[in-house]
């Protein structure tokens, strides 16, 4: 069932009356079911819980969200909503994009199992299942991302719908990451808070 949940925050109250009361109208004229929740942490803690991709949620912290409730949760931070976004929010819950199937395929032949693809990705794409790093979430990377395929020491990430072919395995050896791909700890951050901020707009 297609719904829209909003976190009231009990305890910092970030969301004024207005824009909650324009949530739910635009939710309920286009059918879709908006859940108001006075503290999403709460029930967060109380575990068990999970979203799926046809619920949209504005909360504050979205990547503690998507650890909480699923990675496929779509959610949007709560501080920065507007009108305009809860049409976005409500128009990609009624009329969703189609999946680009751009995702990492991990070439086991090279991969040392080092995790620092896992460490880097803040969409939990990845993780460790049964001492292996493993592509869990493909449907969670992001769409011309090829961020971690950048940092892997062994360059054992593959992008089958990218035209490079240093990320397509067309290449038939190995190319080691150049000093470009060796992005410093500072501009990695820098890059992913403008994946972050694009997701999110
Ligand atoms: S960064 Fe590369 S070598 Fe390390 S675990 Fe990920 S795929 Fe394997
Ligand atoms: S390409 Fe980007 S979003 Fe996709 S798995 Fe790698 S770091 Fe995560």
């Amino acid at each position: 069932m297609k719904k829209l949940v909003i976190c009231t925050c009990r305890t910092y109250h970030r969301i004024p009356q207005n824009i909650l009361n324009e949530a739910v109208k635009t939710a309920t004229d286009a059918g879709i079911t908006c859940e108001i929740v006075p503290d999403l942490c709460r029930e967060g803690a109380s575990g068990g819980k999970k979203f799926d991709d046809e619920t949209f949620v504005f909360a504050c912290q979205t990547r503690a969200v998507k650890a909480m409730f699923g990675q496929e949760t779509n959610c949007m931070d709560i501080r920065e909503i507007s009108e305009e976004k809860i049409q976005k929010a409500v128009k990609s819950l009624v009329e969703p994009e189609e999946w680009i199937p751009w995702f990492p395929v991990i070439d086991e032949t090279r991969c040392i199992q080092c995790g620092k693809c896992a460490d880097f990705c803040m969409f939990g794409v990845y993780a460790k299942e049964d001492g292996r790093i493993r592509v869990v979430h493909p449907a969670s990377c992001k769409t011309d991302c090829p961020a971690c395929s950048r940092i892997c020491p062994a360059n054992a990430i593959i992008f089958p719908k990218s035209n490079e072919a240093r990320l397509n395995g067309a290449l038939p050896e190995a190319v080691k990451p150049s000093s470009e791909d060796q992005t410093s700890f500072r501009e990695r951050l820098e890059y992913r808070k403008k994946v972050r901020l694009f997701r999110e707009n």
